[in-house]
C-alpha cells in the first residue's frame, strides 16, 4: 500500500517517502497518527481503523448490491404487487439491518481493545461483490495512510520538509477551486491542517499530484475517502459540531471539502463504458452516508424515523437525473 502511494507521488517526494515508516499497530480505537522521530516520519494505523474500514466497506457493498438489484433485476412493473412488496422489503432489510447492527456495535468499538475481527456484517457481503469489497476496504485504509503521509509532506510534523511550500500552494488552490476557501479560512489552525491533509490525500490517490490522474484512480479515491470519513464520523459521533476548540473539523466540513474536490477534478471526465461517472459514484455514497447518518440521528431523536433504502433509491434517481444534465452540459 505504501508502495502504491510512493508510485503516485511526485518525484521530489519519493526520497522523503522512503524514510516514512508505516505500520499497523494493535490498538482498537479507530484512528491513525503521524509523528516524526529524528527526521524520519512514522505513520501508525490502528488495527481498529482497519477493522472499521472492513465493516464500512461491507455495509456499502450491501447497499451497492441493492442498488444494482433493484435497478436491473427487479421488474418494478410486475403484476403481483404482493410479491413485489415482499421483494422490496427484503432488499430494504438487507441494507438497513447491517447499518443498524454497526450502530449498535459503536459503544463497544470505541472502547480500546474491542476489535470485531468477526463482525457479523462481514459475513453478509454478497458473494458477487467480494472483490469490490476487498478493494473498497483497502482503499479506505489507503486514504487514512495517504492522509497521515500528507501531514508529513505538508510539514505539519516536521517543519524542515523542503517541498512543503509547493504542495501547500497546490492544496490551497484546489480548496479555492472546490469553493471551500471560506469554510477552510474559518477553521482553527489544527482543523485547517486536517482539511489540507484530506485534500492532499485525495489528490495523491487520484494521481493528480504526479500527472497520472485517471478514472480508475478517481473511483478508488472516492470510495476510500468517503468510507474513511463516514467510518470515523460514525464511530466518534463527530457528524456536526460547533466547538471551535476541537482538533478535527466535523464530518460535514470534511465531506463538503472532499466532495468539492471530486466535483472539480472529475466533472470534465467523459462517462465510462457503462455510462458510469465519478459524480454518479459520489452520489451513491451520498445516499449511503445519508442512511448511516439518519440511523444515528434516529437513535438520538425520537421524531426521526429509521431510513429506508427505497426512499434513498428514489432520491438517487432524482439526483441522478440532475447529474446527467450537468454532464451533458459539460
Ligand atoms: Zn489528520
Amino acid at each position: 500500500m505504501m508502495d502504491d502511494l510512493i508510485h503516485l507521488s511526485p518525484n521530489p517526494w519519493k526520497a522523503t517517502l522512503r524514510n516514512i515508516f508505516a505500520a499497523r499497530v494493535a490498538k482498537g480505537d479507530a484512528n491513525a497518527t503521524a509523528w516524526s522521530f529524528r527526521q524520519s516520519g512514522v505513520v501508525e494505523i490502528n488495527y481498529g481503523f482497519t477493522n472499521a474500514a472492513m465493516i464500512y466497506a461491507a455495509l456499502f457493498m450491501q447497499y451497492f448490491d441493492a442498488i444494482s438489484t433493484i435497478a436491473s433485476e427487479v421488474d418494478l412493473s410486475m403484476e403481483d404487487s404482493e410479491v413485489l412488496g415482499w421483494i422490496l422489503a427484503e432488499i430494504d432489510q438487507g441494507v438497513s439491518e447491517p447499518i443498524l447492527l454497526a450502530e449498535s456495535s459503536r459503544e463497544l468499538w470505541r472502547r480500546e481493545g474491542a476489535i470485531f475481527v468477526g463482525h457479523p456484517s462481514l459475513a453478509d457481503v454478497p458473494r458477487r461483490r467480494l472483490d469490490s469489497y476487498q478493494l473498497a476496504a483497502a482503499a479506505t485504509e489507503e486514504f487514512a495512510l495517504a492522509h497521515e503521509i500528507c501531514h508529513h509532506m505538508l510539514g505539519h510534523t516536521e517543519k524542515t520538509f523542503k517541498h512543503a511550500g509547493e504542495i501547500e500552494k497546490t492544496v490551497i488552490s484546489w480548496i479555492r477551486r472546490a469553493g471551500s476557501y471560506d469554510l477552510w479560512s474559518g477553521l482553527n489552525a489544527s482543523q485547517k491542517e486536517e482539511v489540507q491533509a484530506d485534500v492532499a490525500a485525495f489528490l495523491l490517490m487520484s494521481g493528480e499530484l504526479n500527472g497520472t490522474f485517471n478514472r480508475g484512480l478517481t473511483y478508488k479515491a472516492v470510495s476510500g475517502s468517503m468510507l474513511a470519513l463516514t467510518a470515523l464520523a460514525h464511530i466518534s459521533e463527530h457528524w456536526f459540531s460547533d466547538d471551535q476548540q476541537e482538533s478535527h473539523p466535523d464530518f460535514l466540513d470534511r465531506f463538503s471539502v472532499v466532495s468539492g474536490i471530486i466535483v472539480g477534478l472529475s466533472t470534465g471526465l467523459p462517462r465510462g463504458g457503462k455510462g458510469d461517472h465519478p459524480l454518479g459514484f459520489l452520489l451513491q455514497f451520498r445516499g449511503f452516508i445519508s442512511m448511516v447518518l439518519q440511523t444515528w440521528i434516529s437513535k438520538h431523536d425520537n421524531s426521526v424515523n429509521l431510513p429506508t433504502f427505497l426512499n434513498t433509491f428514489s432520491w438517487l434517481l432524482d439526483e441522478g437525473a440532475d447529474i446527467d444534465n450537468l454532464l451533458d452540459e459539460a
